[in-house]
């Protein structure tokens, strides 16, 4: 096994006095699974974000499970578990609405006569105190402040890479060698850029310095496993940071590649600023509980592209509505090859761009019927955005936020004329356009 003196330390044994992991903060489920395990004379552990989580002092998303027990063996201890998938060796064991992921650490019987059995520290671990397995395991790990382990036995935790003194000094460190790592499984690079932005970290030196070499490894990466990370990164509540992190790790145009191509021309142009926005936007609701939808993301991190490919349409005859909807469907259609879009967030995310144009139009009764289409109020707030961030439909979307403030009535007096003389002159004379 490679070694890195750089990550690896002397594995350490954490006593339960000088850590702040307590029970009290472990989830009825994970608790449950523990004390089955102890007590049918297994080793169980917490690991992974759960523990990284706890002993920032921050609630974590769920929790890891990693113990010695077969897969087999869980299942029996657990009428509520099921197996999943040969290769991964991992049961779930559901607590009504909780879901506990107990995986069973390599190195026990099947795989006894395997003679690798060097420490990450490099030496031999045979009759090492904390036996074979859970060291292999660091190996499937990726930084060091996702791999400490939450002894239930003594309530101690193992720390076998430096991970508490990184969680400490706020340095997401990647166990072993960077560019084997990367290499390995380049979403790790993503990984990287999300847990320094939801935890405030920075990346260790070598963590970092390798992300150039390794980067365009994420071309290889399915779509579908990269919306998935897309999802984490942008509704986990640092949505903004993690965008400012993808740039300036040059990382971004391995998701979004035609906007990442716009923003480098002009990294100040309103077209990038949408998208910030539109991030702080999403962790502001976050932070207040509030619902997010991809839908919108996705039409704010494409909509640069959108724009310019409708502009491109218009230029060769088609209106502006014609123009938006196939810009939409040809900038969709090309995305999912780098990062899949499920059909029912792509069309709304086209119903919103498609609003874009029919908002312009504010006469007579369609005006009013916008304002019933099921996703007026998305295409609104997106039309804010738009404002915020410097392109100029400032005074449309003031128009659209006061008509909506306004009664049946002020509404018929805002739009009288409008539809009405519209028709009168049809065939005359073109009815100039409101200022938009
Ligand atoms: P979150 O708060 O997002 O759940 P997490 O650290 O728990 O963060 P998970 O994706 O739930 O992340 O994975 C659990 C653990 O499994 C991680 O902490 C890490 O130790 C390990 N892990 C997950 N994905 C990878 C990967 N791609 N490479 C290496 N280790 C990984
Ligand atoms: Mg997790």
């Amino acid at each position: 096994m490679p070694k890195d003196p750089e990550t690896i330390t002397q594995a350490t044994r954490i006593p339960r006095p000088e850590h702040s992991i307590s029970r009290a903060d472990i989830s009825d489920g994970a608790l449950k699974v523990l004390y089955a395990l102890k007590k049918a004379g297994f080793e169980g552990y917490l690991v992974g974000g759960g523990v990284r989580d706890l002993l920032l002092g921050r609630e974590p998303k769920d929790f890891d499970v990693v113990t010695d027990a077969e897969p087999e063996q869980v299942k029996r201890l657990f009428r509520s578990a099921r197996l999943i998938g040969r290769r991964f060796r991992l049961a779930h064991v559901r607590f009504g609405p909780e879901i506990i992921e107990v995986a069973t650490l390599r190195g026990t019987v099947e795989d006894s006569d395997d003679q690798d059995r060097v420490s990450v520290n490099g030496r031999i671990v045979r009759d090492n105190a904390y036996g074979t397995s859970i060291e292999e395991d660091v190996w499937r790990r990726d930084f060091s402040v996702n791999c400490l382990y939450y002894d239930i036995r003594d309530f101690s935790v193992l720390d076998f890479t430096g991970g508490m003194a990184d969680l400490e000094a706020g340095i997401l460190r990647i166990i072993g060698d960077p560019v084997r790592r990367y290499r390995e499984d380049p979403v790790r690079m993503l990984r990287a850029v999300r847990f320094a932005a939801k935890l405030g970290f920075r990346l260790g030196d070598e963590t970092a310095a390798a992300i150039p070499e390794c980067a365009s490894t994420l071309a290889e990466i399915p779509p579908a496993r990269l919306y998935e990370e897309v999802l984490k990164m942008f509704l986990g509540g640092a949505a903004a940071q993690s965008f400012e992190l993808l740039n300036h790790y040059d990382l971004f145009k391995y998701l979004f590649v035609e906007s990442a191509d716009l923003f480098s021309k002009d990294p100040l142009a309103p077209a990038a600023q949408l998208v910030l926005q539109a991030m702080n936007n999403t962790d502001q609701r976050i932070q207040e509980d509030k619902p997010v939808t991809p839908s919108f993301l996705f039409a704010a991190l494409l909509w640069p592209a959108v724009q310019k490919d409708a502009i491109a349409h218009e230029s060769r005859g088609l209106t502006s509505i014609q123009a938006i909807d196939a810009a939409g469907m040809d900038v969709l259609g090309r995305q999912i090859s780098q990062v899949s879009v499920p059909r029912r967030f792509s069309l709304a995310a086209r119903e919103i761009w498609s609003l874009q144009a029919r908002l312009e139009q504010r006469r007579g009764k369609r005006a009013i019927q916008l304002l019933g289409r099921p996703r007026f109020r998305a295409a609104y707030d997106f039309l804010l955005l738009r404002a915020e961030s410097g392109e100029d439909v400032a005074e449309m979307a003031e128009w659209w936020t006061k008509f909506q403030e306004m009664d049946d009535a002020g509404r018929r007096l805002a739009l009288a004329g409008t539809g009405q003389r519209r028709r009168r002159r049809r065939g005359r004379r073109r009815q100039p356009q409101a200022q938009t």
